[in-house]
């Protein structure tokens, strides 16, 4: 089941059409000069992962989403749960968010393709 679920091609980087090829060139977000270089098409299927232009705007608002759960978890964490100071909560936050800006700009993207892009195995368009 997880095998040709769509979490499958957010979590490790994989083309959302065949699970396969990598999406970003390098695997790690945190190697800062390439972690927002994209492979052009998938290695092993040659799905397109250049739509269009101006395709993955719409990932940022995944973006959003994505660093306003985060900021609601923490809150419920630090502040509802270990009553901690909303400064402290703040700072933590901001931090966090400064931290994980290269995974969260990945993590928005293959959510934005798979929302467009669904899993066919035997799928080529290689010729
Ligand atoms: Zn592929």
């Amino acid at each position: 089941m997880f095998k040709q679920s769509r979490l499958k091609s957010i979590l490790f980087n994989k083309c959302p059409r065949c699970h396969q090829g990598q999406f970003f060139v390098s695997n790690n977000p945190y190697q800062l000069k390439v972690f927002d270089k994209m492979n052009a098409r998938c290695s092993h299927c040659g799905e397109s992962f250049e739509r269009e232009v101006g395709f993955y705007y719409g990932a940022m608002y995944v973006s959003y989403g994505l660093a306003v759960a985060i900021g609601v978890g923490l809150f419920l964490l630090m502040v509802v749960l270990l009553s901690m100071d909303v400064l402290a909560y703040l700072i933590v936050y901001t931090i966090s968010i400064i931290l994980l800006s290269p995974l969260l700009f990945r993590k928005a993207r293959l959510v934005w393709i798979n929302l467009f892009v669904g899993f066919r195995p035997n799928f080529s368009s290689k010729k």
